[in-house]
């Protein structure tokens, strides 16, 4: 499915909508302003008077007028254990080893049952091994240091983690317009070479 990133005028990520959706801000006259090529023309009716067939052509990114959702500075993206798995790169955080999403788990750094918020700051991947060897304890009492550590994503992170199928448009985009605190934008990121203890 074509997912097209709809933005606020300002620029500020708001929502992933379908080529539908989009289209009906075109028909609407609610877009501002496009980013991108044309990914998907929509045909509709005929004209009565012209007999010309009306057309939309939908891009891969739109700035559309009206009420932003969601805007920059108090919005933390919310959690989901995708979300979580893709921005450690689908690494655990205890053994650096790569797991596909059925084999990881979101790990609490400091236990829920010892007070650990459910929240991106407290949460890293672990392999289901490692979750379960560290069990109701922090990294220091288990003695197993985190590899790597948390971070809550930006706004744009937070659309590049949750998007399916993001166009190579959309994806550099969103890209750059990332921190550099991002694991996106570290290509150098390697597991093991930010020892990092809570
Ligand atoms: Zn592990």
């Amino acid at each position: 499915m074509i997912q097209i990133l709809q933005l606020d005028v300002r620029g500020m990520p708001q929502d992933w909508i379908t080529p539908e959706d989009a289209a009906t801000y075109y028909a609407t006259n609610s877009v501002a302003w496009t980013v991108g090529s044309v990914i998907k023309t929509l045909r509709g009716g005929h004209n009565a008077c012209t007999g010309l067939q009306s057309r939309i052509d939908v891009h891969a990114i739109v700035a559309t007028t009206g009420a932003s959702r969601i805007n920059l500075f108090d919005a933390v993206p919310s959690l989901s254990n995708a979300k979580l798995f893709r921005r450690d790169r689908m690494t655990c955080a205890y053994c650096g080893g790569h797991f596909d999403e059925g084999h990881l788990t979101r790990e609490h750094i400091v236990p829920t049952a010892q007070g650990g918020v459910d929240d991106w700051l407290n949460v890293v991947a672990a392999c289901r091994g490692c979750n379960g060897r560290k069990a109701n304890r922090t990294p220091e009492q288990a003695r197993m240091p985190l590899l790597f550590a948390p971070y809550a994503p930006s706004v744009f992170e937070g659309f590049l983690l949750a998007g399916r199928n993001i166009r190579g448009d959309v994806h550099d985009w969103l890209i750059s317009r990332l921190g550099s605190h991002s694991r996106w934008t570290n290509p150098s990121f390697k597991v093991g070479q930010h020892n990092y203890l809570q």
